[in-house]
């Protein structure tokens, strides 16, 4: 059967008591990077073989691991950080599973993404996730424009490198949206700034970020919600 096993985003001790157990049992743990896995399973006493499970040989790998699964082999997904497929390798064994008729099992855990959501206050009841924000300047922008018209909270992972630019061109976008930087999430450094863009642009100008970021933007329909509230409770009585 195959396991897919959330680790932890940052903080080693955010493994659950059930992820402990399947890896513990696994016959076979595929992981992103063996390397950077083997300090989480040293840390916790985890024993079992390892094998490389990324981007670039996912393909031949799943065909790999399908192999064993069929032969009745425990398999258990796990990634650098967080829940496997989430920006990260794992969909195409998961899809591989469901179409032979494979048993497989996601456990619940770290997730960088519904962590920031969460911790940012912004509106939870519809959101949306749309990974990484393109590199490239102009699909960034449509991505950003995209966001800035949605009734609904956006979340991106973003890179230290180019969260400047993204909240300059929120700045210019829709000055007086809410947004919120979720950094370093569960770490010693955690930090949840929220604030009108430019005022984050300032910040970290005077403090260039660093670390792992999500971006979280306010929702359209949100932000007009706040500004009628702060219109009626500004008008004399
Ligand atoms: N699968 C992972 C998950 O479940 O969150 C995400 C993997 S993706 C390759 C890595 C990106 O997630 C980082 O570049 C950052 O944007 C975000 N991320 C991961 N850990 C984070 C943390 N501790 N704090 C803030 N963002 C984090």
């Amino acid at each position: 059967m195959l396991f897919v096993v959330p680790t932890p985003i940052g903080n080693l001790g955010d493994l659950t008591l059930r992820a402990r157990e399947v890896l513990e049992s696994a016959d076979v743990i595929a992981a992103e990077d063996t390397r950077h896995s083997g300090i989480l399973m040293q840390h916790h006493g985890i024993g079992r073989p390892l094998v490389s499970f990324h981007e670039h040989n996912e393909a031949m790998r799943t065909a790999e691991l399908l192999e064993r699964l069929l032969a009745g082999a425990t398999v258990a997904l796990i990634t650098d950080a967080g829940t496997p497929s989430i920006s990260d390798p794992g969909v195409r064994l998961v899809r591989a599973c469901a179409e032979a008729g494979l048993a497989y099992t996601v456990l619940p855990g770290p997730c960088a993404v519904i962590t920031a959501l969460v911790g940012s206050g912004l509106d939870t009841d519809a959101f949306y996730f749309g990974g990484f924000l393109p590199v490239k300047s102009g699909q960034r922008q449509a991505e950003i424009a995209a966001a800035v018209s949605r009734n609904a909270t956006s979340i991106f992972y973003e890179s230290p490198h180019r969260l400047l630019k993204s909240l300059a061109t929120l700045a210019e976008a829709a000055p007086a949206r809410l947004v919120c930087v979720a950094r370093e999430l569960t770490k010693k450094f955690e930090e949840y700034r929220r604030g009108q863009p430019a005022a984050l642009v300032a910040h970290y100008m005077a403090h260039p970020p660093k670390g792992e970021i999500c971006l979280l933007v306010e929702g359209a329909d949100a932000a007009a919600r706040r500004a009628k509230l702060a219109a009626r409770q500004a008008a004399p009585a």
